[in-house]
């Protein structure tokens, strides 16, 4: 049975907190590179923008966007570990340490009704899977509003098939336009229930944005999402251009033999979360 103390939870995720703030992913620089040469004019020079922005706050120790987030936690425990505290208050603290410390802008209200802001970030999103093993893995994800507020979940019905889901990711794209901060990763979860789908969907958006999907029918549709998506000329900022998803990412799960559910969770071109395993 491992030990670990819920101090060192708290010092990890504040860290992480900030790293994800201020430090783009190496994969999605390098995507964001690649998409930049294949664009023009204003589209070009939006892409050179939001580049020079990523690397500005990674050499400046700055935030890369104004909008710091909502933290979402994602965290596997193994059954042989053991911590001397609650996981959630570990957490919470931290997400407060490192929103503080890090003069992150505080963005979660006490209430969806009263709108009183709880001026330290808190409380995270904590979605906790138990797995085996001696391990604690943690991934902070902070999800800004303007992507969040774009996406979606619907009820299809079996009969909808393949043609109602990618005309229901590619509408939910096009309404979006430049309010979801494109170039966008689209995150596609299909099957489970309401809430199953739109949980597939928003882990969907942790894999690395080089990765396929190594179920066949999950990896065509990406295939098939990507080029559609990319053919509605929202392109970078919603100003039109080739590229509108840097990646489109699917998550399969079982489902009732009349449901067919489906979300969509956007994400912004400002990528961000960090993994932490202890
Ligand atoms: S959608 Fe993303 S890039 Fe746009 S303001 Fe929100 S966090 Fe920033």
């Amino acid at each position: 049975m491992k030990e670990i103390d819920t101090k060192v939870i708290t010092n990890e995720v504040a860290r992480l907190c900030v790293e994800a703030a201020t430090y783009i992913e190496c994969d999605v620089l390098k995507v964001l590179k690649k998409a930049k040469d294949n664009e023009s004019g204003l589209s070009k020079s939006i892409m050179e923008q939001i580049i020079e922005n990523d690397e500005l706050a990674t050499n400046e120790n700055v935030p890369m966007c104004q909008d710091t987030g909502i933290m979402i936690c994602f965290v596997e425990i193994g059954n042989d570990v053991h911590l001397n505290g609650d996981l959630y208050e570990a957490i919470n603290k931290g997400v407060s340490k490192g929103y503080t410390e890090g003069y992150l802008r505080k963005s979660v209200v006490k209430s969806p009704l009263n709108r009183i802001n709880t001026k330290d970030n808190t409380p995270a999103i904590v979605h906790v899977k138990y797995v085996l093993g001696d391990q604690l893995k943690i991934t902070v994800c902070p999800k800004g509003a303007g992507s969040e507020n774009m996406s979606k979940v619907k009820m299809l019905v079996p009969a909808d098939g393949i043609d109602g889901i990618k005309k229901f990711v590619v509408d939910t794209i096009v309404e979006a336009g430049g309010r979801a901060c494109p170039p966008l990763i689209v995150g596609v979860g299909i099957g489970g229930d309401l809430e199953t789908c739109a949980l597939l969907a928003k882990k969907s958006l942790l894999r690395p944005i080089e990765d396929e999907s190594d179920d066949p029918d999950a990896n065509k549709l990406e295939h098939e999402l990507y080029d559609l998506i990319n053919k509605t000329n929202v392109g970078p900022m919603g100003l039109g251009g080739k590229t509108t998803a840097l990646a489109v990412k699917v998550n399969l799960y079982p489902c009732h033999i009349a449901s067919l559910p489906v979300a969509v969770n956007i994400q912004c071109h400002a990528s961000r979360h960090k993994v932490v395993i202890l």
